[in-house]
């Protein structure tokens, strides 16, 4: 029996930190705090864990990954919220297969053959000597390797990285160096998907959470915050927000206009995104990590072939915002897969979303941070240090370091 309060709260709705929004930044901050002995909620709107990773299971023995696909093991804050849940031992390694550009007439051409060696060579030792800050994408690896290399091959093949133009990026905070860990496989996934690997870490890591619960407001209060969804309400002292940049602005427009003023500077971009499973046999599709469309209706084609399944290939487009209906992307994927519609064994649609970010972006972020600075509100999420699931992991970290010591 718990003492009610204000508002229906009890004790038992009382936890030193809640954690609001349940991908890679929220379910990895959660872990860490958790792991520093505070009690912890996390509240996730939707009924999975993993927003961005989002690994589909159309067969028991079959996931495809419709989001983020690939972990490396310079994600040291992921990989140490997964140790804190018992388990680390289960990565499963990718096997190492390149990106491929694919033509329209069919043709795959390795991204080497799209360098030219002597601009690089020329350009290099100028392009090397530039600071990245302020400058982006275009403007840095355009110097680096030159025009033509940036036209040719990096602008495509950062487009599908980034699932959207990369030209305006800011290049600060594409690929940073972090220390890697090296007890575990450079490129890993887990058995069952990324999305496998947040839930062992929900699971595991010693803190509650809850799908399902969209928080819809958040209030300040002398010693703390409460935190409202579904007619219920939690109280909490320090709080975390692990949204999309437009919801976190949403929840904090009543308490924190000026910080929901910032976050307003941000834009999303939506991705269409289909996956599709076709038996291995029908496709003479040759092994490949992945497909770069430099014309074509997709930014990229992500495959299943480096955790490769005896019978069954798995392939997600992630379609261009022009790239048409349904019927359109349809008819793409099966003339790039050389089958026909009536082969596709099981077929998901999705829309993924993320922060289309630019060269104002870093100082922007930096200016959140200064707000934030001394205060027990915590904003962790894709836009303020990368789009990485390790770059999202590194805030997540950091902020939860700083709210322990105040
Ligand atoms: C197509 C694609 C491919 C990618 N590939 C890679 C890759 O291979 N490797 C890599 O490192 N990164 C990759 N990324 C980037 C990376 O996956 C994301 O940037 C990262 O996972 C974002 O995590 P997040 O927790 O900050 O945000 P999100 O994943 O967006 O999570 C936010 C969560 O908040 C929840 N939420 C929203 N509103 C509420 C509310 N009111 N109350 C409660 N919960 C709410 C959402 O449901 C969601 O679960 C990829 C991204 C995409 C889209």
């Amino acid at each position: 029996m718990h003492a009610t309060g204000e508002l229906g709260v009890t004790q038992a709705n009382h936890y030193d930190a809640i954690v609001v929004g349940g991908g890679a930044s929220g379910v990895v901050a959660a872990a860490r705090m958790a792991a520093a002995g505070r009690r912890v909620l996390l509240l996730e709107a939707g009924t999975r864990f993993g927003g961005c990773i989002q690994s589909w299971r159309p067969s028991t023995d079959f996931w495809l990954e419709l989001g983020a696909h690939t972990a490396y093991n310079s994600y040291g804050p992921l990989l140490r919220a997964l140790t804190d849940s018992g388990g680390a031992d289960a990565l499963l390694r990718r096997e190492k297969l390149g990106y491929r550009f694919l033509h329209t007439d069919g043709g795959l051409q390795s991204p080497l053959a799209r360098l030219g060696w002597i601009e690089a060579a020329v350009s290099m030792p100028f392009g090397l000597r530039r600071p990245k800050a302020g400058r982006d994408v275009a403007d840095w690896f355009g110097r680096l390797l030159g025009p033509g290399n940036y036209r040719r091959l990096l602008a495509p093949a950062f487009a599908a990285v980034l699932s959207q133009p990369a030209d305006r990026f800011p290049a600060e905070w594409l690929f940073r160096r972090k220390p890697r860990v090296k007890s575990a496989p450079r490129k890993f996934t887990y058995p069952g998907g990324l999305q496998a690997l947040l839930e062992r870490i929900v699971r595991g890591a010693g803190f509650e959470a809850r799908l399902d619960t969209a928080v819809t407001a958040i209030e300040r209060r002398s010693g703390g915050f409460h935190v409202r969804a579904d007619g219920q309400t939690w109280t909490c002292a320090q709080l975390l927000l692990a949204l999309p940049v437009d919801a976190a602005a949403r929840l904090l427009r009543a308490s924190w206009p000026e910080l929901a003023s910032r976050l307003e500077q941000f834009v999303m971009v939506e991705i269409p995104a289909v996956g599709v499973v076709v038996q291995a046999k029908r496709t003479s599709l040759p092994p490949v990590a992945g497909l770069i469309g430099a014309d074509d209706l997709f930014w990229s084609v992500v495959t299943r072939d480096p955790v490769p399944h005896p019978d069954l290939r798995g392939f997600t487009f992630h379609f261009r915002p022009d790239a048409g209906d349904a019927a359109a992307c349809r008819a793409r994927i099966a003339a790039v897969l050389g089958v026909a519609e009536a082969d596709f064994l099981h077929v998901h649609a999705t829309i993924n979303r993320l922060p289309a970010l630019d060269t104002r972006h870093p100082p922007l972020a930096a200016e959140i941070s200064a707000m934030l600075d001394g205060q027990p509100l915590a904003l962790v999420g894709n836009y303020l240090n990368g789009l990485s699931i390790g770059d999202c992991a590194e805030r997540a970290e950091r902020e939860v370091q700083r709210l322990l010591a105040l």
